[in-house]
């Protein structure tokens, strides 16, 4: 399995504004230093993460974004299910056609039921769990969420 670019920049948001502290909101172009991804694309991955209601949005001159409670005690598996697309796992329809062997294919279903395999194991993964810090281990690896002025 492999996340698309969109739910992969959409968890890197949650994880960022998770380890904020609570009164911080953090602006779009913010979260774009953070996640090391293009302003665009994560000014339309924070528009669907209000409209998931798993960040929120306040307007003003010190605006910004900062993330829920639902959006802390969101799952990695509920997020990755909306967020992915929901295309068949392997190349069943290519630019040259269908694949002549889809009438009789069985690996297509088992392919498709791994993939609920592969969201369900997440489904006991909560955002807020992704960045807590590590128990053991000589280095610990902390998010920024340093504010550039
Ligand atoms: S063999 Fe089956 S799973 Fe693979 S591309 Fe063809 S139809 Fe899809």
């Amino acid at each position: 399995m492999r996340l698309n670019s969109f739910s992969d920049v959409s968890l890197r948001i949650l994880m960022v504004l998770c380890v904020a502290p609570e009164a911080d909101l953090s602006t779009t172009r913010e979260l774009a230093d953070a996640v090391g991804t293009p302003y665009n694309h994560v000014s339309k991955a924070v528009l669907k993460l209000r409209q998931m209601g798993l960040i929120e949005a306040f307007r003003g001159r010190s605006g910004g974004v900062r993330i829920t409670a639902a959006g802390r005690n969101a799952t990695v598996g509920g997020v990755l299910r909306i967020l992915s697309d929901h295309s068949d796992v392997a190349q069943c329809h290519g630019s040259m056609g269908d694949c002549p062997l889809m009438p009789a294919c069985g690996l297509r279903g088992v392919l498709n039921h791994a993939r609920e395999a592969f969201y369900v194991s997440l489904d006991q993964v909560t955002i807020s769990s992704l960045s807590e810090p590590p128990t053991s281990g000589p280095i610990t690896v902390t998010l920024n969420t340093s504010r550039v002025h």
